[in-house]
């Protein structure tokens, strides 16, 4: 069993209050095995709201399958603790933490295709804006400071845990 933080840097921005996913985000990832090293050619989908039984249906994950190469049980769980679905910005030009944490086995996590649905708050208001794409720059204008509200950059990387 494998504890993985998905840890999201927001290297560039402005007026930033914090950059949130909402709670039935849709995550799309690609896979590996940890047996085998086979890699899943086909994304996975998991999200918050939808659990499905593992071999025995005494157990639920929100992601689960065997490994179509070594037959091994692969799931992955999304873990409640420590998973705010949010990075704190406050208006700084930068910032990085843990977004989510994810309990895998017999998986690797090799890549999450951020899709549209990201959420962002300006900072010192509370105007909301939806379905940005981090994966390009992305300006706003908040009418309630008059700022204009800019993510230039972001990365994201996995980092290990302890549950
Ligand atoms: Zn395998």
């Amino acid at each position: 069993m494998t504890f993985v933080e998905l840890v999201l840097e927001v290297s560039e921005c402005e007026n930033v209050g914090n950059v949130s996913l909402p709670r039935d985000y849709e995550w799309a990832f690609s896979i590996m095995c940890t047996q085998c090293h086979h890699t899943h050619d086909k994304r996975i989908y998991l999200s918050q709201n939808t659990l499905v039984p593992g071999k025995n249906d005494r157990s639920e994950f929100h992601f689960y399958m065997k490994c179509k190469e070594c037959k091994y049980d692969q799931s992955i769980s999304i873990l409640p603790k420590g998973s705010p679905y949010s990075l704190d910005v406050s208006g700084a030009s930068k910032a990085k933490g843990g977004l989510a944490r994810f309990e895998c086995r017999h998986v690797e996590i090799k890549t999450w295709h951020m899709e549209d649905n990201i959420h962002a708050t300006g900072f010192e208001s509370s105007t909301v804006f939806e379905h940005i794409d981090l994966n390009d720059c992305w300006c706003d204008f908040d009418e309630k400071t008059g700022n204009n509200v800019m993510i230039e950059a972001t990365q994201h990387s996995w980092k290990s845990v302890k549950e």
